[in-house]
């Protein structure tokens, strides 16, 4: 706070205080002490401003857990050594799991501690429009200049450039050429590289060629933790026990979970009531319905809901069989509680008859590959997810 306006708001109540202590009538004076920059209100030379990203997603704010261990330490070590460590970093995971969160915190740390660094963070659909307009209007140098001369470039959900030939070719210079001038490039996706639908493998075998790192659902003790530090961080009077029971409920991902404390602080101000855990029960049961978790997705379910797809019994995907009439459920199985839930190779192999887990890696593989020509299959799979999702019990 400037001392201007410590002056205006307290000086008064401070010379009272000081003075009582003190116990006689005393002068105040109020002095600031600036560091030479302030003082000077410079900028360091060569400052750049970069108005794409967003200040509060930083490193401090993402709580670390099992699910996003590995993405948090290879955007940490992106962060602290950019086109040094691993370029191009690639994180892939579901929606609201943290993925645009973590790349504007490694685009915070970099401009933080080089605030002359370019850092651009777009995301894939500006990428598109951009390329539309640039056909438009004839004007490539504008594109060149706005993607061409970054220090760092960010380019959030990339699946959506997957079949757009025009967008993917200057995609694929772009890359390039900030590749060649030792630039860091930071990408997010739904999936893994391999299983965007309809991407060139030119760009495929690219973005694999760094890091790849992936983001899973989160566990229960990080779902408290991100509860707690939330509740911190924005001073909210919440109990731990509700936090146990909103963290036991809301499973599928963080964005959900931001959403039902909000739903119960908001509940709990309008209504004038403590947040106790009635009230938190109530607000709950509704955001669940609403929220479309309903009943939490597990493997239990998305076994049954594949017998009843393929008319194969629970025996049988646990069998040694392996002709295709139980081997193909058996494989999307894996897959749905792979890229679902997010589970480990060893914990799906170990339910669907204690299998090795390179068999579920080769089953989720064998899939994705699949996916991207073999439209039956990726009707069948997107019917199961929809079905599977749908479950109100
Ligand atoms: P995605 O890009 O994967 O869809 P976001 O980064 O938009 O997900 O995250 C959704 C919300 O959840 C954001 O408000 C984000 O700050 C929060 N969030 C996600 N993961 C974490 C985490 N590990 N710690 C703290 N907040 C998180
Ligand atoms: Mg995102």
């Amino acid at each position: 706070m400037l001392v201007s306006s410590l002056h205006n708001i307290y000086f008064d109540m401070i010379t009272r205080a000081v003075s009582q202590a003190a116990g006689a009538e005393l002068t105040i004076r109020l002095t600031e002490e600036s560091s030479g920059e302030e003082e000077s209100g410079r900028l360091p030379e060569g400052y750049r401003e970069c108005p794409s990203l967003i200040k509060r997603y930083t490193f401090d704010t993402f709580v670390m857990g099992e699910s996003n261990r590995f993405a948090y330490a290879g955007a940490m070590a992106v962060a602290k050594a950019p086109a040094v460590a691993y370029n191009p970093l690639y994180i892939h995971g579901g929606v609201g799991l943290g993925k645009t969160h973590l790349i504007h915190a490694i685009g915070n740390y970099i401009h933080a501690s080089n605030p002359c660094a370019k850092v651009l963070y777009v995301s894939s659909e500006t990428f598109i429009t951009d390329v539309i307009t640039s056909i438009g209007t004839n004007n490539r140098e504008q594109l060149r200049d706005k993607y061409r001369t970054v220090d760092v470039l960010i380019i959030d959900d990339i699946q959506f450039i997957g079949g757009k030939q025009a967008t993917e070719t200057e995609f694929f210079n772009v890359f390039n050429a900030l590749r060649d001038a030792n630039k860091q490039i930071i990408i997010t996706s739904d999936t893994a590289p391999s299983a965007i639908p309809l991407l060139s493998e030119r760009l495929k075998t690219r973005f694999g060629c760094g890091l790849v790192a992936d983001i899973q659902a989160p566990d229960f003790e990080t779902r408290v933790a991100i509860l707690r530090s939330r509740i911190q961080q924005d001073n909210l009077d919440v109990d731990e026990d509700v936090i146990q029971l909103i963290a036991e409920h809301v499973t599928g991902n963080v964005r959900s979970l931001e959403g039902c404390l909000n739903s119960i602080v908001a509940y709990s101000d309008f209504t004038n009531k403590p947040v106790t855990m009635e009230l938190a029960g109530n607000v709950l049961k509704d955001f669940v319905d609403k929220d479309g978790s309903k009943r939490p997705v597990t493997m239990e379910r998305i076994r049954q809901v594949i017998c009843d797809y393929y008319n194969v019994t629970v025996d049988e995907l646990e069998s040694e069989r392996r002709d295709q009439r139980i081997a193909k459920p058996r494989q999307v199985a894996m897959y749905l509680s792979r890229s679902m839930l997010g589970l480990s190779h060893p914990a799906i192999g170990e339910f669907y008859g204690n299998r090795h887990y390179s068999t579920v890696m080769h089953a989720c593989e064998q899939i994705e590959k699949k996916l991207n020509t073999d439209k039956v299959l990726k009707n069948s799979v997107d019917d199961l997810i929809d079905t599977i999702n749908n479950n109100n019990g």
